[in-house]
């Protein structure tokens, strides 16, 4: 005798919280999103700290493509990796999620329910531009002592890898190497024959990024503060992160982070 599988036909096809904005594709071009199956459950059995970007990255890729067959961007946002990572686990095990948080104020132990469903989906704003990620720094200037303009982007699984590597056995600087990583290039301005002014981004490389690490721990400490508070200002996070609760015992509230944490996927 032989067995088969008889068909993963349950699927959802969902529209990127990004609108494709990032990947050069139609912004109408959905993700169709499958189950996993046991092969990737045990996979993500095996996921520890090291290892949990990329094993939940392989899950997401194995379950999620573009409804014309193509896969997702390499450098996919992790704003769009966080929606989908919710989808996979809602069409896997269904989008009730059970779970205990340790109120702050007393440390009761408390146990929750939370339907997966209601996490609000933020969509990227239909007048965003990239220039809204510019921002030029005070401190820093070129070799002709201009200052510069640096382009970033939101965090992508590319930039996440990136700060790993920029903070490797130097943890203390895990936030500098964390701004340094979101930078995209640098904007760069010329002026042509004809007078015109173009504007180019000159995209930096993982060198560049070291060097320019070691030119950000010289300057006065309030620039970090500067690019971390227009990180902040300029965030997108595609789906909501977390989630507030009330304690059952003290009636205090408690913000609650959902996705991708110990208890989001029912086995792990
Ligand atoms: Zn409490």
């Amino acid at each position: 005798m032989r067995f088969q599988v008889k068909g993963l036909e349950t699927e959802v096809v969902v529209q990127l919280p990004s609108k494709n904005i990032f990947y050069g594709l139609p912004q109408d071009l959905r993700v169709k999103v499958r189950p996993m199956t046991v092969k990737e459950q045990k996979a993500m059995l095996s996921m520890n700290g090291n290892n949990v970007e990329d094993v939940i990255n392989s899950i997401v890729f194995a379950t999620c493509k573009y409804e014309d067959g193509r896969p997702l961007p390499q450098d996919l946002l992790i704003a769009d990796r966080d929606f989908l990572l919710n989808e996979v686990r809602k069409i896997t095990y269904g989008s009730d999620i059970e779970f205990t948080f340790t109120c702050d104020k007393c440390g009761t132990e408390n146990k929750v329910h939370y339907d997966l469903n209601m996490l609000d989906v933020i969509p990227i704003s239909d007048d965003f531009k990239l220039e809204d990620l510019q921002y030029t720094s005070k401190y820093i200037t070129d070799e002709e002592g201009n200052p510069v303009v640096f382009q970033f982007i939101f965090p992508t699984i590319t930039t996440v890898k990136q700060q790993n590597i920029l903070s490797k056995n130097k943890r203390d600087i895990l936030i500098y190497a964390g701004v340094v990583a979101n930078i995209y290039g640098v904007v760069v301005t010329e002026v042509s024959d004809d007078g015109k002014t173009i504007t180019t981004i000159k995209q930096l490389s993982l060198e560049d990024k070291k060097n320019l690490l070691e030119v950000l721990m010289q300057v006065p400490a309030v620039e970090v503060t500067n690019m971390l508070n227009f990180m902040k200002e300029h965030s997108f996070d595609g789906i909501q992160k977390s989630v507030t609760f009330a304690c059952s015992s003290c009636g205090s509230d408690n913000d609650v982070v959902i996705i991708n944490q110990d208890y989001f996927f029912p086995i792990r």
